[in-house]
C-alpha cells in the first residue's frame, strides 16, 4: 500500500461521472446521492470521506443528499449510534433537511419485492442450515452445488416465505435466497441469501413486528431505488457485488441507480473500522467512542478538531479506486492551519517551575497587553497580570546547559513574553530530594514589553504564568493510539491490540494556565504559546476543576514529512 502525504488536493474521479452524467441529461440531469450509516457504531473519519462526497457532489451539481439509516440488522443496531451518528453528520457541517430515511421503513415494500421474486421464480425458501449454505456455495476455484430446495414450487415458497414471516420457524432454520447460478464465478451471484429469521433483539424502530430481515446486498440497491439515488457511491469492497446490485433492480424492473466504487480511507497510526473501534470501547482500551484518541468524529471533536480542517482534509486526499494509507500528519496539517486562523494565543505552563524576581516589589501586579492572535487583529488584546512569583515551564531551565541550550541557566538573561528580561542569580533546592524547586532572578524594569533600550539581545523567549494568579488545570496530552502505521493491516489472526501506543495518553495534573482561561469555554480552540492547541474538555471540564486536551502540537512530524518528500 503507498502512503499519501501530498498536500496538493488529488482529484476526484466520481466528479467527472457525475458531470458527463449531467451533461448527458442522464435522469434528465438530476444529481441524487445518499449517506447510508449502520447505527452499529460511531462515524469515523472514513465515513467523514464518504459524507463529504456525497453531500459535496449533491450541491456541486445543484442535486440532493439523502441521510439514510441502514437498519436492517437488530443485533448490531442501537438508538445511541442513531444519534450520535446525526449529531456527528451536523457537527461536520452537512444538513439533510427533511431528507432523513430509514431502510427500515421500507421493510413492507422490500418483502413485496421478494414475493415478486419468489412469484418469478427467481427465489426460493432454502432450509438448509448456514453451515450447509457455506459449504454448498464452493469457492473461489470450485463451483458450488445446488440446494436440494432450489426446485420448491412457487406455491410451495409463497407459503414457507410467508409462514417465515408469521414467526413459524427458528432463527437459522429458514432463508430465503435468489435463484441465480450456483456456478458463477462470482461467489456472490450463487444464490445469494436475501431474507433470514431474527426473533430477538427487536429492531430499534420496528421493535416486534419483523421477525424475518433483509440482507444488505437485498435490501441496499432496493432502498436506493425506492428513493430515486441517481449515483450509489460505495467503497471497493462492493464492486463484486455490483452484478448482483444490477441483479435485483433489472429482474425486477425497477429504477436504477448507478453504483460507483471508490478507494475506502486508510489513515496511519489507527483503525477506521468499526468492529474494531467498538472492541477498543468494550474492553476499555479507550474511555470510550468520544475518547480523543479515537478516529470517530465525537472523538476528534472532543479532541478540539474542527470540523472545516475535517472538511479541508477530505477535499484534500481526493477520491480514487487505489487503496492507499493516508498519513495522519497530513490530517494535523489541515488542523493547523485553520487553528492558526481561529485560536486565541495564551499562556499555559504544563511542568511548573517557581520564579522569583528578587528585585520585583512585593505586591505588586501590573496588568500587561497581550494580543489574541496575531493572524487576526480582530481578535483583540487582553490583559495578563505579572506579579513577583511566576511559573516557567521546568525544561526551559537547565543548571548545566549544553551548547545549543539557550533558554534560562544560572547567570543567563532571557525574555518573558509581554513582560521583561529576566536574569537568574540562584537555585532552591528541596533539602532532602536536592530537586530544584525555585529559581531566584532579576528583571530589567527598562525592558517592560520585551525590548532593551542599550539594545542587547537575548536568545530565548519564554512563556509563564503569574502564581497568584494562575489556574489550575489538568492537561491530557494525547499521541497516536497505535505505534503501528498500519494497524489496520495486520494479519486476521495477529491481535490488532498488541500494537496499540501504551503511551497514547499522558495526563498532568499541576498545570498552572493564565487567568483568561478560567473562563474558557469547552471546545474553544486556544493555542498555547510554545505547546500547540488546546480546548476545555466538553465532558469532564468545569470552572472549579479545569481539564483541557491537547489537540496537536505546533509542529512536528508533518516538517519531517514533507521535508523527506512524498514516500509515495
Ligand atoms: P466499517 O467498516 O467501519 O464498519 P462500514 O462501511 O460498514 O464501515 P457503514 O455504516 O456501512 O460502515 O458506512 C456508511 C458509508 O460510509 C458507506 O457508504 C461506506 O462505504 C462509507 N465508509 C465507511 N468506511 C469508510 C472509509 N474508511 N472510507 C470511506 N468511506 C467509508
Ligand atoms: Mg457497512
Amino acid at each position: 500500500m503507498t502512503t499519501t502525504t501530498d498536500v496538493s488536493a488529488v482529484p476526484n474521479f466520481i466528479r467527472y461521472i457525475v458531470a458527463e452524467d449531467v451533461a448527458n441529461k442522464k435522469n434528465d440531469g438530476r444529481v441524487m446521492t445518499r449517506f447510508p450509516p449502520e447505527p452499529n457504531g460511531y462515524l469515523h473519519i472514513g465515513h467523514a470521506k464518504s459524507i463529504c462526497l456525497n453531500f459535496g457532489l449533491a450541491a456541486e451539481f445543484g442535486g440532493i443528499c439523502n441521510f439514510r439509516f441502514d437498519d436492517t440488522n437488530p443485533t448490531k443496531e442501537e438508538v445511541e449510534y442513531v444519534e450520535s451518528i446525526m449529531a456527528d453528520v451536523h457537527w461536520l457541517g452537512f444538513d439533510w433537511g427533511d431528507r432523513l430515511y430509514y431502510a427500515s421503513d421500507y421493510f413492507e415494500q422490500l418483502y413485496r419485492y421478494a414475493v415478486q421474486l419468489i412469484e418469478m421464480g427467481k427465489a426460493y425458501v432454502c432450509s438448509l442450515d448456514a453451515d450447509a449454505i457455506r459449504e454448498y456455495r464452493g469457492t473461489l476455484t470450485q463451483p458450488g452445488k445446488e440446494s436440494p430446495y432450489r426446485n420448491r414450487t412457487v406455491e410451495e415458497n409463497l407459503d414457507l416465505f410467508q409462514r417465515m414471516r408469521a414467526g413459524e420457524f427458528e432463527d437459522g432454520t429458514q432463508v430465503l435466497r435468489a435463484k441465480i447460478d450456483m456456478a458463477s464465478p462470482n461467489l456472490n451471484m450463487r444464490d445469494p441469501v436475501l431474507y433470514r429469521i431474527r426473533k430477538t433483539p427487536p429492531h430499534h424502530r420496528t421493535g416486534g413486528t419483523w421477525c424475518i430481515y433483509p440482507m444488505y446486498d437485498f435490501a441496499h440497491g432496493l432502498s436506493d431505488s425506492i428513493e430515486g439515488i441517481t449515483h450509489s457511491i460505495c467503497t471497493m469492497e462492493y464492486e463484486d457485488h455490483r452484478p448482483l446490485y444490477d441483479w435485483f433492480l433489472d429482474v425486477l424492473g425497477v429504477f436504477h441507480p448507478q453504483q460507483i466504487e471508490f478507494a475506502r480511507l486508510n489513515m496511519s497510526h489507527t483503525v477506521l473500522s468499526k468492529r474494531k473501534l467498538l472492541k477498543l470501547v468494550n474492553e476499555k482500551y479507550v474511555r470510550g467512542w468520544d475518547d480523543p484518541r479515537m478516529p470517530t468524529l465525537a472523538g476528534f471533536r472532543r479532541r478540539g478538531f474542527t470540523p472545516e480542517s475535517i472538511r479541508t482534509f477530505c477535499e484534500r486526499i481526493g477520491v480514487g479506486k487505489k487503496e492507499s494509507l493516508v498519513d495522519y500528519a497530513l490530517l494535523e496539517y489541515c488542523l493547523r492551519e485553520d487553528l492558526n486562523k481561529r485560536a486565541s494565543r495564551v499562556m499555559g505552563v504544563l511542568r511548573p517551575l517557581r520564579v522569583v524576581i528578587e528585585n520585583y516589589p512585593e505586591g505588586q501586579v501590573e496588568e500587561l497587553d497581550a494580543i489574541n492572535n496575531p493572524e487576526d487583529p480582530s481578535m483583540g488584546a487582553r490583559k495578563v497580570p505579572f506579579s513577583r512569583a511566576l511559573y516557567i515551564e521546568r525544561d526551559d531551565f537547565m543548571e548545566d546547559p549544553p551548547k545549543k541550550f539557550y533558554r534560562l541557566a544560572p547567570g543567563r538573561e532571557v525574555r518573558l513574553r509581554y513582560a521583561y528580561f529576566i536574569t537568574c542569580v540562584g537555585v532552591v533546592r528541596d533539602e532532602k530530594t536536592g530537586e530544584i524547586i525555585e529559581l531566584r532572578c532579576t528583571y530589567d524594569p527598562a525592558t517592560r514589553g520585551g525590548g532593551a533600550p542599550d539594545g542587547r539581545q537575548v536568545k530565548a523567549t519564554l512563556h509563564w504564568v503569574s502564581a497568584e494568579h494562575a489556574v489550575d488545570a489538568e492537561v491530557r496530552l494525547y499521541d497516536h493510539l497505535f505505534l503501528a502505521e498500519n494497524p489496520g493491516d495486520v494479519k486476521d489472526d495477529e491481535d490488532f491490540r498488541k500494537h496499540l501506543n501504551p503511551n497514547s495518553l499522558e495526563v498532568l495534573t499541576s498545570c498552572k494556565l493564565e487567568p483568561s482561561l478560567r473562563d474558557a469555554a469547552p471546545g474553544n480552540p486556544y493555542q498555547f504559546e510554545r505547546q500547540g492547541y488546546f480546548c476545555a474538555d466538553t465532558v469532564d471540564s468545569t470552572r472549579e476543576s479545569l481539564v483541557f486536551n491537547r489537540t496537536t502540537t505546533l509542529r512536528d512530524t508533518w516538517a519531517k514529512v514533507s521535508k523527506s518528500g512524498n514516500k509515495k
